[in-house]
């Protein structure tokens, strides 16, 4: 069959099924040799999406062997880190190695960077088995080649911070940037600031997102945790000016947490859990009128839609689009600027390592 043209959102490394964005498809084609619009990167870590690792730990019992096996199995199968229950992936950093003439992403050959597209359409090919990983952490060493298309996004990683840090932060930059967007939005269009609620607080996504809540202007910003482990922690960071512990899967708890600690449902939840089922107390939480950002991969799109209705709440829900522009300096400002959100990063990787 003849090659399909070069495409600058790389339909040409589409191998199954023809036709489709390499996102949605079940297989690419990640041993092309590198063509005139893209970048071929030298991959040194990948760093998977937390939703995906908790659903791999899971299925495979901790087993880290097995969840070793898991992932070469899926990159090898897929020529991507695409997850099939979770249908998420991650990104990663390396060394840019090769770029074509006509790449319009402005990196050099040598440049350290993190790319902000999902692994769920990057082109990957592993090679040394992950030997250097145990299969315990999201964030994984390995010997690997990628490929950047013409329209994608990498940032050059910055120099006053570990790459680990760095990586983790642009994961889920996203997040404090769409907060941010809608905080000033409703400040804008109500003439009032609003409450915030964070559900899965004191994560990396939550973290940032109660700083940008309060960067953008909020009136009041509530943290949701999980345990008294995560309420002392997050207090202690100053980072919301109250914290609540509630699971957020259980809708009527979390939302009568969420009333009682406001005096009245939020003006904007923003779901940053990693497990699902957070759709139905995330919209008991919100005000009418309100916002719900659904940051969260395991945020189920018919459960949030019928749930709203179900519940006959007028609220807007948006689905937390990994992508704003600046998301990834606007995150790693916040991280500058309050040390407490490093210290909160540091911790998890610590923890995670
Ligand atoms: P994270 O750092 O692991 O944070 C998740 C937090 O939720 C943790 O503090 C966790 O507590 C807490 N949690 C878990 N179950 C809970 C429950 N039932 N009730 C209350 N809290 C609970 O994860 P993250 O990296 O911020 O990612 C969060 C979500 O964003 C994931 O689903 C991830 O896939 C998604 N994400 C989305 C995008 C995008 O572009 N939209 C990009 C990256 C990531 P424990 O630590 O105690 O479990």
């Amino acid at each position: 069959m003849a090659q399909p043209p070069p495409s600058p959102i790389g339909l040409h490394r589409v191998l199954e099924p023809h036709g489709v964005l390499p996102q949605a498809a079940y297989r690419l084609d990640a041993t092309a040799p590198t063509t005139a619009d893209e970048v071929r990167i030298d991959v040194e870590r990948l760093n998977l999406d937390a939703a995906s690792f908790r659903q791999l730990h899971s299925a495979h019992n901790g087993d880290g062997a097995a969840i070793r096996g898991a992932v070469l199995d899926i990159i090898g199968e897929r020529g991507k880190m695409h997850n099939p229950v979770t249908g998420s992936g991650g990104m990663l950093i390396g060394t840019v190695a090769e770029v074509g003439p006509d790449s319009p992403l402005g990196l050099s050959v040598g440049d350290r960077v993190a790319t902000l597209v999902s692994l769920t359409l990057t082109p990957l090919i592993v090679h040394d088995e992950l030997r250097e990983w145990d299969g315990l952490s999201e964030q994984v060493p390995c010997s690997a080649t990628a490929t950047l298309f013409a329209r994608s996004i990498a940032a050059v990683l910055p120099p006053d911070l570990p790459a680990e840090l760095a990586l983790a932060v642009f994961d889920v930059c996203g997040a404090p940037a769409l907060t941010s967007r809608i905080v000033t939005r409703h400040r804008e269009l109500r003439g009032r600031a609003a409450t915030v609620a964070v559900l899965g607080a004191a994560g990396k996504s939550g973290s940032l997102s109660l700083a940008a809540a309060r960067d953008a202007g909020a009136i009041s910003t509530l943290g949701v945790v999980r345990d008294e482990n995560e309420r002392r922690g997050l207090t202690a960071s100053g980072l919301a000016d109250d914290v609540v512990i509630a699971d957020a899967t259980d809708a009527v708890g979390v939302s009568a947490a969420v009333t009682a600690a406001l005096g009245a449902r939020a003006d904007v939840t923003v779901v940053c859990v990693d497990v699902p089922g957070c759709e139905h107390g995330a919209i008991l939480s919100t005000n009418d009128g309100g916002t719900v950002v659904f940051f969260s991969m395991a945020t189920s799109f018919p459960a949030a839609a019928l749930g709203a209705e179900g519940l006959a709440a007028d609220v807007e829900m948006l689905i937390g689009n990994g992508y704003t522009p600046g998301h990834a300096e606007y995150a790693l400002n916040l991280l500058r600027k309050d040390s407490a959100i490093r210290d909160m990063f540091e911790r998890r990787l610590r923890a995670e390592a």
